[in-house]
């Protein structure tokens, strides 16, 4: 018994490496796509050990290249009439288990090794939701940053000139991301039904309560990782009163994972922006960080002339310097590394979930998982939004609208069985208490079986 398993680990670990290796050959410079690969083929050894079918079905090779990816020219004119281009990109992963779903970031850092990165963890990210979504993601280099609001909707319209082609209710469905928040997909969904004639809320998620969207939509991805944490602590038999928590970024993921952490009676001491942090040891004053990010879209450092108690500090890293039991990397991807999260953990962090994508590098993960700290991988921790995302989807076919409190009750719900989940699938592989190891797998096997029974095309 014991040889036959270790044949069959080392002829899963030969055949995963192989894999690896040809996808290394081909991709070399799209580093973020091979990082989250690689972080993902890890955890799969003892899943192609116990079931050979995998390997005989090649599903490695198959689910690693992305079903089509589309890149397009969007010109549009400016304020001051000058023409300007951009690059936008689509990326259709994988659509075994619904329609092709992921949002859209416009970001300039945009390109194609983030964009399959993002693509590539949504398809596992959206199988654990238990919702009928396939897996994509899309975008531009297009920077919001600074544009006036006449820009920001030009560009969106020329945006959705060319990638109406591509989508529908049934085929693949956008929604929002860094740069695109309910702004930003008004102007694409009033674009996408004025070119196609019809009344297809389905086609796109995000869209403001009145018009299609979901009540607690926007709240979905902060609260659904607060849920999620809520699950971790409850194994420890912890909650989140009278805990520090220390939350990156000051987006949309940022500020509901702060409203929901204290409204479950936590200090939140800290959050940033893309150019610094702010430290409030009294707690954070969400309405004013509210007013800032969301009524004024101003920098995070004008916080101080609310609270002029509180401390400003250029610069992202340093906000994992400041002490406490949690922490909440809602921001962007790599902006933990190994060095921050030794930080960390000799300040004593207790817990660390990712609200954002792939916010620790493989070397932080490695640290945290040493230390035992209860680590939520932010495939599974910050499903939350495109859970209501599928959820709007399912309201806007049945042309109805779910009250605030029935979608938060259903997004709950759903948050513990991708906990549950998780850590079932971490206990029978033999990785108990490894949430990395356990979402990886969960999410991997359904798109996995309704690959084989797909067959082979
Ligand atoms: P937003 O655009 O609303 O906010 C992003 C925030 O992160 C802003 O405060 C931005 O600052 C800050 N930021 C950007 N780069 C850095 C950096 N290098 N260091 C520190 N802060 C930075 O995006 P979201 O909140 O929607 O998304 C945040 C993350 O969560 C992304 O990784 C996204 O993919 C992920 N996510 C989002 C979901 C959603 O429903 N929105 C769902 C699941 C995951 P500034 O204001 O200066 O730009």
């Amino acid at each position: 018994m014991t040889t036959e398993v270790f044949c069959n680990d080392k002829l899963a670990k030969e055949y995963i490496d192989n894999v690896f290796a040809t996808l290394k050959a081909k991709n070399a410079h799209q580093l973020e796509f091979l990082q989250a690969v690689e972080e993902i083929f890890i955890s799969l050894v003892p899943v192609f050990a116990q079931n050979p079918a995998y390997i005989q079905h090649n599903i490695l090779s198959r689910i690693v290249e992305p079903d089509r990816i589309v890149s397009f020219r969007v010109a549009w004119q400016d304020d001051k009439n000058q023409v300007q281009v951009n690059r936008g990109f689509r990326v259709q992963y994988n659509n075994v288990i619904g329609p092709y779903k992921g949002g859209l970031r416009f970001h300039p850092t945009v390109n194609e090794s983030i964009m399959k990165f993002l693509a590539f963890e949504q398809i596992f990210k959206n199988a654990l939701t238990g919702q009928p979504i396939g897996g994509g993601k899309g975008g531009s280099d297009f920077n919001p940053k600074g544009k006036s609001d006449a820009e920001i909707m030009r560009f969106c319209q020329a945006f959705m000139t060319e990638l109406y082609r591509y989508i529908g209710p049934d085929v693949d469905v956008p929604a929002g991301d860094i740069g695109v928040g309910a702004r930003e997909v008004g102007y694409l969904w009033g674009q996408y039904k004025r070119i196609r004639g019809a009344y297809e809320a389905g086609v796109l998620t995000g869209k403001k309560p009145g018009y299609g969207g979901s009540l607690a939509r926007k709240e979905a991805t902060g609260y659904g990782l607060v849920y999620f944490v809520s699950e971790m602590l409850q194994e420890a038999n912890q909650s989140f009163l009278n805990k520090t928590v220390v939350v990156s970024g000051s987006g949309n993921v940022a500020i509901y994972a702060i409203e929901k952490a204290q409204h479950f009676g936590a200090k939140v001491v800290a959050c940033s922006d893309s150019a610094g942090y702010i430290y409030d040891p009294e707690g954070i004053n969400l309405k004013v960080v509210k007013e800032i990010k969301e009524l004024k879209g101003d920098r995070i450092s004008t916080y101080l002339k609310y609270r002029p108690n509180a401390e400003y500090h250029e610069g992202c890293t340093g906000i994992w310097t400041i002490p406490c039991d949690i922490a909440l990397p809602c921001a962007t991807q790599n902006e933990i590394n190994g060095e921050s999260a030794r930080k960390l953990i000799s300040n004593g962090t207790k817990v660390v979930a990712e609200g954002a994508n792939m916010p620790s590098d493989l070397e932080a993960i490695n640290e945290f998982l040493a230390a035992d700290i209860l680590f939520g991988p932010g495939k599974a921790a910050n499903a939350g939004g495109v859970a209501v995302s599928a959820l709007e989807m399912a309201q806007n076919s049945g042309r109805n609208y779910w009250s605030f409190q029935e979608v938060d009750e259903k997004l709950h719900r759903i948050m513990k069985s991708i906990y549950a989940e998780s850590k079932e699938a971490a206990e029978k592989y033999g990785y108990s208490g490894n949430l990395v190891v356990g979402s990886n797998i969960a999410g991997f096997i359904k798109v996995a079986e309704g690959m084989l029974a797909e067959g082979v095309y």
